[in-house]
């Protein structure tokens, strides 16, 4: 008999050599249904591996986040196996799971995949998901493993980087494509509950421009099919909201490949709520003691040096000819505000010192990685870098986490959690502060009362640092506020104050954003309401819609009353009917319609119908600017 430790620390003795899903049998008919996988001392088997040894067993049922990567790799093998039906000249490369959910696989294929493809590989799928053929197990010598795959260059490459001199390879029941895999796989393909063929893309082998071009075909798979159609219902929602057709839609901005992929215009009423935001940042930052700065977009190429950045950012940093001289275009503030911070000495009495900068940057990304506002080339961040005394670290750190909780509530968000991420391998500075200011920052976040996760080793190699993530109305997470402890600029930039015995010494400095780009925060806004924007934040807050070419003038007159009042407002003098007019300005989720008829113009009143569609007749002016007033403070 063997001795098994379960995850309850229970000791369950089995016979030598019986299998995962048995186990899972004998402990319970519903642990063995649910079953997918198993971890045996640390390492992932499949259901039918047998135990040989005492050891410590947990087993992966299909909620756990295991089974959904095991399930959807397997359902990778699947596709490998439809296409290669389907096309036995294509050669299979990898195809893993996806951390943010689905699965890839990538062909060498001498031709694109189109949608009709993608419905054909899906309907191939279903088929074998509806035979339930096992996933089977077979295991090779190298040299044996080499001969199968010797006219498939990229499997040849993942053998040469196998250190172990026996391979493992699984197979889809009888004749499915023999792949090269560590596994675990779900048991069958039967466990596959539902099956989704999202899209198709081409890239390049190792993420090597140089490299073979190859097609990756992404999917997703499910346990079962009611969990495929509330996948599908989010994302058809989430299409629906997406910022890229939203934003031209509401007449707010493009980022049209034409004139510069990755550069963002903003029409006049995308910069109304540009600016809203602004203003509101603005107000916020000088009230909690922040002074506000402005630097160029250009230096010369000596304050990159100084800076760092031509060491270990240049690729991502446009160069540009100025004269005989050499400048860059900006990618971070920081240079510019160590420059403001070193214009004169600084006695440590004055800090802290917290300079802020709607701050706009341009970064070189990779074409193929931009996506509306979400990534983009050229950005605005709400750039702050905070100098201060070493034990004012926490307040400052506290201070942080005060304002992003403000703004996160103020703009509608209910969500966010906060990261820290401590001393990578690689880094500068002595342990010894390492551990102050990633003991300064945790108490901040105690003090807060925030829960944290620890993301270890994953700090910059110049300083700990908090990432917050925003969950919008879709519950997708959204990495918005950094805040950046830095060892390295303050030294780079000799940024000094002068201590109370006269000498001089290095301040703590912070980088810190809480919107991150303002950009990229106006898309998920956009997102996060599917266009219907709070009121405060509406670029126009009111249409007024004559409902005849007679009451004309009187909606001028309306609209210069309302405007006198600093609402933002326009009025729709279109010949189209009204009904129209309204379902025109619903599409455009304009929060108040001001209908104007003979009635209203003869009683020197209005009648407004709200987006959500609530009606009220006869409405003194007056009453009703007063009331759009106080539901805007009532934001703030
Ligand atoms: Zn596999
Ligand atoms: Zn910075």
């Amino acid at each position: 008999m063997l001795k098994i430790r379960l995850p309850d620390r229970s000791i369950l003795k089995i016979q030598r050599g019986t299998n995962v899903y048995d186990v899972a049998k004998s402990i319970g008919l519903g642990l063995a249904r649910d079953a997918v996988a198993a971890n045996i001392n640390g390492k992932k088997v499949d259901l039918h591996y047998k135990i040989g040894e005492e050891c410590k067993l947990k087993i992966f049922t299909k909620q756990s986040k295991e089974a959904i990567s095991i399930l959807n790799h397997s359902a990778a093998h699947l596709i490998a196996t439809v296409v290669k039906n389907l096309y036995p000249d294509v050669k299979p490369a990898i195809g893993p799971s996806i951390d943010s959910g689905g699965f890839y696989y990538d062909f060498y294929s001498n031709k694109p995949y189109f949608k009709e493809d993608l419905s054909l590989f899906e309907e191939k799928a279903n088929e074998i998901i509806k035979l339930d053929l096992p996933f089977n197990r077979l295991e090779l010598y190298l040299d044996q493993a080499e001969v199968i795959y010797s006219k498939n260059r990229f499997k040849m490459e993942i053998l040469q980087d196998i250190k172990e001199s026996i391979v493992s390879l699984y197979q889809i029941g009888e004749d499915g494509y023999l792949d090269l895999c560590k596994g675990p796989h779900v048991p069958s393909t039967g466990k596959i509950g539902a099956i989704k063929i999202l899209t198709s893309s081409s890239v390049h082998w190792k993420g090597d421009q140089g490299r073979e071009k190859l097609q990756r075909i992404y999917g997703i798979a499910f346990f079962n099919n009611k969990d495929l159609i509330s996948f599908l219902k989010r994302r058809e929602e989430a299409e629906r909201r997406d910022h890229r057709i939203l934003g031209p839609q509401l007449d707010l901005f493009d980022t049209a490949k034409a004139y510069g992929p990755g550069m963002a215009l903003f029409y006049p009423k995308g910069t109304i709520l540009w600016e809203i935001i602004e203003e509101f940042w603005r107000k916020e930052h000088r009230n909690a003691g922040y002074d506000i700065v402005r630097t160029p977009h250009l230096f010369r190429e000596n304050v990159w040096e100084q800076s760092g950045h031509l060491d270990y950012y240049k690729e991502n940093m446009y160069p540009v000819d100025v004269g005989k001289e050499k400048w860059y275009v900006k990618p971070m503030n920081c240079p510019g505000h160590m420059m403001i911070y070193n214009r004169k000495s600084h006695s440590y009495r004055e800090l802290p010192i917290r300079l802020a900068e709607f701050g706009t940057v341009y970064r070189y990304e990779l074409s193929g990685t931009l996506n509306g506002l979400l990534r983009v080339r050229g950005f605005t961040q709400d750039d702050s870098h905070i100098f201060m005394l070493p034990d004012q670290l926490e307040e400052e750190i506290l201070g942080v986490i005060k304002m992003v909780d403000r703004f996160y509530k103020i703009f509608g968000f209910q969500e966010w959690i906060y990261h820290l991420s401590t001393r990578p391998d690689k880094s500068i500075g002595t342990k010894e502060i390492w551990d102050q200011s990633t003991y300064a920052l945790k108490k901040a976040l105690n003090k807060a009362k925030k829960n944290y996760k620890i993301k270890e080793g994953e700090g910059a190699f110049y300083g700990p640092k908090i990432d917050i993530d925003v969950k919008d109305a879709l519950g997708r997470m959204w990495q918005l506020a950094t805040i950046q402890v830095d060892f390295n600029l303050p030294e780079r930039f000799d940024i000094t104050y002068m201590g109370d015995d006269g000498n001089y010494y290095r301040p703590v400095v912070i980088h810190r954003v809480i919107f991150g780009a303002v950009d990229r925060f106006i898309a998920i806004l956009l997102e996060h309401y599917g266009g219907k924007l709070p009121l405060w934040l509406s670029p126009v807050q009111a249409i007024v819609i004559p409902i005849t070419d007679r009451n004309n003038e009187y909606a001028k007159f309306v609209e210069k009353e309302i405007r006198k009042d600093g609402m933002r407002v326009e009025v729709d003098f279109s010949p189209e009917r009204m009904e129209y007019k309204i379902r025109e300005a619903q599409m455009n989720h304009i929060p108040y319609m001001i209908i104007i008829g003979q009635k209203e113009e003869k009683n020197n009143k209005i009648s407004i119908r709200s987006r959500q569609g609530k009606i009220r007749k006869g409405v003194m002016i007056q009453d009703f600017v007063s009331e759009v007033h106080r539901k805007v403070l009532e934001y703030q």
